[in-house]
């Protein structure tokens, strides 16, 4: 099952120097140094991590559903748990069991069965791993595979069945995907991905930026996150001040799919990521049921402007074993974005995009 399940407290992974890689060392980025190498207090999201739900009993009392909801969740969870952050249960209609953003996390029967074509690796990115922990798709860029576990267990996601742990998301994966990366000049830029990178404390995360960093044909880091959404508090001090440290400003691309999971406190969390001087981006994922109506979607875009957030890329779902509930057809989808078009500034309005195994960059669709 994949992605890890959270942990209780930040993932394992031991990023120290790399042989092969240059060492530059936390201290070279400002917010890196004078950490604390001994098991410190729990930081706030630590604790807030370790109290996500994880049974749907809780869950549906919570949220105050019928308990065969629990039931039926049992039975469809499989490999893949319930894991829900407390801020992104926070963010749900009570009594609704069809809440767009429980519907993202809530195990269905119909992941039970798949059509034909529904595969375990739709992206075959087992198949692009350029080093344990490096996948590398297309020319320019490689993403690193930081940790295996995410902080909420989104039902629709594409490496649901992915077998982190065979492919390098560890430490030892982690050296050899930084000495790949230092091998091979043509990738200048590095994306931070997962699982969620940002799952790493600050101490692991600032030894990892800084041997990046210290790898002189790098440019650019990129971080795919949903933490700024689903757990707002871990957009730490320290977090900001390692990012505002970097030679060139982050690229941030948070993951939020629909206007509702975008609170105050996410609005805060956003700020604070902004401040670093971070370039924020949003990718999302159309989603049956979830934001696959032009309200919603509107709502979407004009949500992350007000926050600060520029909508970046529409995913159409990828065809991983036990999502297809949640497809929408690319003709609908096509319409969805022709009425945004009409609706809102260029700016505001996602590019429509589908993964295909081979191609040389995402594929556009209109
Ligand atoms: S979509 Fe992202 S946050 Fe959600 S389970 Fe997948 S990797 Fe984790």
């Amino acid at each position: 099952m994949t992605p890890e399940s959270a942990p209780e407290s930040a993932p394992e992974s031991t990023l120290e120097s790399t042989p092969g890689v240059p060492t530059a060392g936390p201290e070279a980025i400002p917010g890196g140094e004078g950490r604390d190498r001994g098991p410190g207090p729990r930081e706030r999201w630590q604790a807030e991590l370790a109290a996500a739900v994880r049974d749907p009993g809780e869950l549906c009392r919570l949220l105050g559903l019928d308990a065969s909801v629990a039931a039926e969740a049992r039975r469809a969870a499989g490999g893949f748990p319930l894991l829900v952050p407390r801020p992104f249960l926070a963010r749900m209609a009570h009594g609704d069991p069809d809440d767009p953003l429980l519907r993202q996390v809530l195990p269905l029967g119909a992941e039970l069965s798949s059509p034909p074509g529904w595969v375990a690796d739709p992206l075959e990115e087992a198949a692009a791993l350029a080093a344990p922990g490096l996948v590398k798709k297309y020319d320019g860029r490689a993403l690193l595979l930081a940790t295996g576990a995410c902080a909420v267990h989104c039902r629709y996601c594409f490496r649901r069945e992915f077998p982190y742990a065979d492919h390098g998301a560890s430490s030892a994966g982690t050296a050899a995907a930084l000495r790949a990366i230092a091998a091979d000049p043509s990738i200048r830029e590095v994306i931070l991905s997962g699982g969620d990178p940002l799952l790493l404390d600050d101490d692991r995360l600032a030894d990892l930026l800084g041997q990046i960093v210290a790898i002189p044909t790098v440019g650019r880091i990129r971080i795919h996150t949903r933490l700024p959404v689903v757990l707002p508090s871990r957009v730490t001090r320290r977090l900001v001040a390692l990012l505002a440290g970097l030679p060139a400003p982050a690229v941030v691309v948070i993951h939020a799919n629909h206007p509702a999971e975008l609170g105050p406190e996410q609005a805060a969390a956003v700020r604070d990521l902004a401040s670093s001087r971070a370039i924020l981006l949003n990718q999302a994922v159309l989603l049956a049921g979830v934001n696959d109506t032009l309200p919603v979607l509107l709502g979407l875009s004009e949500r992350l402007l007000a926050v600060g957030v520029l909508p970046y890329y529409l995913h159409l779902p990828d065809r991983v074993v036990g999502t297809a509930h949640f497809d929408v057809p690319e003709a609908k989808a096509v319409g969805l974005i022709d009425s945004l078009r009409q609706k809102l500034s260029g700016y505001c309005v996602p590019r429509l995009v589908r993964e295909v195994p081979g191609e040389a960059s995402k594929v556009s669709i209109s």
